[in-house]
């Protein structure tokens, strides 16, 4: 499964699948769903699970300044904040659609 396109369209992430899918993610929740390591956490090899301090969120955590291809495989986020360290698999982003 690839995006044959991506748009970011207002508050929204839009992909449309090469299946023909679209999926309509909100910036808010991908960024508060971040998966990289400082927010959402490593596991070391006995499962526990260690997490940064949480950040406080303002409106330009929220603000999409622009976003870039990695490997192939998910796409980098680089949000109005500065924060730029979660990658977004094709995965997580097909999955985090049914919310
Ligand atoms: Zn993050």
């Amino acid at each position: 499964m690839q995006p044959a396109d991506i748009q970011a369209i207002g508050h929204e992430l839009a992909i449309r699948w090469d299946d023909g899918g679209e999926s309509f993610l909100k910036l808010e929740t991908l960024r508060r769903n971040c998966p990289c390591a400082g927010c959402a956490g490593e596991k070391d090899v006995m499962g526990n699970l260690y997490k940064g301090p949480t950040r406080q969120l303002g409106a330009a955590s929220f603000q999409l300044r622009r976003f870039t291809p990695v490997g192939g495989y998910a796409i980098q986020l680089f949000w109005g904040d500065g924060h730029n360290t979660g990658i977004y698999s094709w995965d997580y982003l097909r999955r985090a659609d049914v919310e």
